[in-house]
């Protein structure tokens, strides 16, 4: 009988997947895709996560495909710099912040699990229906695929589910919940090579959500024609959207003429925009927090437990950070009810303020102070508007609640 099983082979589900298997815990990884694919665009990983990866040997993996972020810069719709701030190393940290490609990140996990534990322990081409537990252990059942015939019964320990925003196992749980929760804003997001902008290690926020918002920053360094690889992102409040799909193509014509004069001494965004390899389209959703996660010998990690908004660059972050709790918990606990009810503990009330201060005071919320005192206009010196001190106080209040403040770091 395999001692841990994991639900879904994404970020959260191979970081686990990696520090059980390095804390010398059995484990195997059931995935519903029949083949794991390099999909999605840019994410970003703060300090605590790389300081997780790093611990799992991967730093130097990741470095290699990512790229290390620098600073965070923030601008109004006018192109007027409001603020900026280090980041990463840049800011003093023992470890970087990456801005990298979804599908590089997952192939870094996934090639260091598949090495250290072995090709089998990750199965491809099981979706999980349903779990059932007795005092002996959990049996998961799994389909062929998204509404393939049902499979095979696989027993184990206890059972993590790391089956992402439209998880199954929560389904399961929280029948009564619904889709997941429309937080009014809708995003159009893509890739475009471009010669680098500002540092070349930018993160940039710029506009506010009512006219047009974009975060731009590089996930691939620059090839022999010297250009990046730049992930960007449009949000706009729209009132419709259309259910989330990650690979939804998504149509310029449709966010363009929110940006359409952004022609900036930094960047010419709409031929920016123009030049995008692809664009997706996806609306900004999450769920209301739950009130528990584990149920026995079965509970919720990553996104099956707290989906957020993405405007924290936390959602594959807080994953990482519930695999570590999860294997201390194990590692602690004998008894496996006792430790899926501590890892709880542990996670449950941190990743619910993050999901709710996503939703109002992320660290755009510097963009919305000056959007609102400005009444949306130009401003002749951001003094005028915002103090240096007002700005870093918002900046370092979302870094304590999302557990990355600097002190967090080296006191954990
Ligand atoms: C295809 C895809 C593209 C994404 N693109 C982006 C992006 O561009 N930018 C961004 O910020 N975030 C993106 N995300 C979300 C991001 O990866 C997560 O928010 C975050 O990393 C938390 O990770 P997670 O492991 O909890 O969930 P995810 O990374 O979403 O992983 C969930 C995994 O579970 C699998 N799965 C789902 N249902 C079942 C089931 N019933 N049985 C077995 N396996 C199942 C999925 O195929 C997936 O591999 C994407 C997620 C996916 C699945």
């Amino acid at each position: 009988m395999d001692d841990v099983i994991i639900v879904g082979a994404g970020i959260g589900g191979l970081t686990l997947g990696l520090a059980l298997h390095a804390a010398g815990i059995p484990c195997r990884i059931f995935e519903s895709a029949a083949e794991i694919k390099a999909v999605g665009v840019g994410i970003n990983l703060l300090p605590h996560a790389t300081k997780e990866l790093a611990a799992l040997g991967l730093e130097e993996a990741l470095a290699k495909v990512a790229i290390e972020t620098s600073d965070a810069t923030f601008f109004n719709r006018f192109g007027q710099l409001i603020y900026q701030e280090p980041l990463g190393r840049a800011a003093g940290y023992e470890h970087p912040q990456f801005s990298i490609h979804r599908g590089d990140l997952q192939m870094v996990l996934l090639d260091a699990f598949r090495a250290r534990a072995g090709h089998d322990r990750l199965v491809t081409h099981h979706h999980c229906i349903a779990v059932e537990q007795d005092e002996t252990g959990v049996s998961v059942h799994f389909s062929d695929g998204p509404g393939g015939a049902a499979g095979s019964t696989i027993r184990g320990r206890v059972a993590i589910a790391c089956d992402g925003i439209n998880s199954a196992v929560r389904k399961q749980f929280f029948p009564e919940e619904g889709e997941p929760r429309y937080s009014g804003v809708n995003m159009w997001r893509g890739v475009t090579r471009w010669q680098p902008i500002l540092s070349g290690a930018s993160m940039v926020r710029a506009g506010w959500l009512s006219h047009g918002k974009m975060v731009i920053y590089p996930i691939r360094a620059a090839g022999a024609d010297g250009l990046q690889l730049i992930n960007w992102v449009a949000e706009i409040e729209t009132p419709l959207y259309r259910k989330r799909d990650w690979n939804r193509p998504g149509s310029i014509g449709d966010f363009i003429g929110a940006f359409a004069d952004w022609h900036f001494d930094w960047l010419d965004v709409p031929a920016f925009i123009h030049a995008a390899d692809s664009v997706l389209e996806f609306p900004m959703v999450d769920q209301d927090p739950l009130p528990r996660w584990s149920f026995g010998r079965v509970t919720l990690s990553g996104d099956a437990a707290h989906p957020m908004v993405p405007r924290g660059s936390n959602g594959a972050g807080q994953a990482i950070l519930d695999a570590r709790a999860l294997v201390s918990a194990l590692t602690e606990n004998d008894d496996p009810v006792a430790a899926l009810a501590a890892y709880e503990k542990q996670r449950l009330e941190a990743t619910t303020r993050i999901v709710l201060t996503n939703r109002t005071n992320p660290p755009d919320a510097i963009l919305r102070e000056v959007f609102q005192r400005t009444n949306d206009t130009p401003f002749a010196a951001i003094g005028d508007v915002i103090s240096r001190e007002e700005l870093v106080a918002l900046s370092e209040g979302y870094k304590r609640i999302a557990g990355y403040s600097k002190e967090a770091l080296r006191t954990r």
